[in-house]
């Protein structure tokens, strides 16, 4: 029962003076299982399983991953038009004519700015804030790209500001600065709608997304 013996004092005692190797096999293995677990959503567990999984599979997942790492490091920039991170400057995106130039999307990140354009269902073109106004975080207006929108809004030919911002506080409260400080310019500001997911059951909501979904109610 080697598990009873380790809740005892006495093992662990006898454990920690006996001569042990180090924790991890090598110091290959722990650099890059801790440079995987700085990534988002990855901690050290998973980035060592991860490690572990690469090593097991080198032959195959090794040298197309090298690849992909090689090509993001060479190739990849950010539009200095709009902050999406493409292999062109101006981006995809901006550089489309058949992109409807009167809309700007207006979003915290990159990665919203996929996730709207997979949609296919908004045309116009994106600008990328690069985060949120945070007090606790300590990120102002002057922190984000908000100084580039308003410039972009003021060239003239916007007809309308999406804002697409995140529907947390900080998110909210980053919208809400940015509607004030497009009041001067002759844009119409719209917001996503919030409230009810599809698929969502009105039990399962918390109370501040029912009373969004309340509130944004229309005639059928
Ligand atoms: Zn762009």
């Amino acid at each position: 029962m080697k598990m009873m013996r380790m809740t005892g004092a006495w093992p662990f005692l006898e454990f920690a003076s006996a001569p042990i190797s180090p924790p991890m096999a090598s110091q290959e293995i722990e650099s890059l299982s801790g440079a995987l677990a700085r990534l988002p959503g990855l901690g050290p567990r998973s980035a060592r399983r991860a490690v572990l999984w690469l090593v097991k599979n080198r032959e195959q997942a090794l040298p197309a991953l090298l690849d992909a790492l090689g090509a993001v490091q060479e190739t990849l920039v950010e539009c200095e038009t709009c902050g999406n991170v493409d292999t062109q400057n101006p981006c995809g995106i901006c550089a489309d004519q058949r992109r409807d130039a009167k809309s700007l999307c207006v979003v915290e990140d990159v990665a919203d700015l996929w996730a709207l354009d997979r949609s296919r269902l908004f045309s116009g073109r994106y600008h990328v804030l690069g985060g949120k106004l945070s007090a606790l975080d300590g990120v102002r207006p002057e922190d984000l790209a908000i100084g580039s929108l308003l410039d972009r809004v003021a060239e003239g030919g916007i007809d309308e500001v999406v804002l697409a911002m995140n529907a947390t506080l900080e998110g909210q409260t980053t919208a809400h600065y940015i509607a004030e400080r497009l009041e001067e310019h002759s844009v119409r500001i719209t917001q996503l709608a919030h409230g009810l997911p599809v698929g969502g059951e009105l039990d399962y909501l918390d109370e501040g997304t029912l009373a969004q979904a309340l509130r944004a109610r229309r005639p059928v």
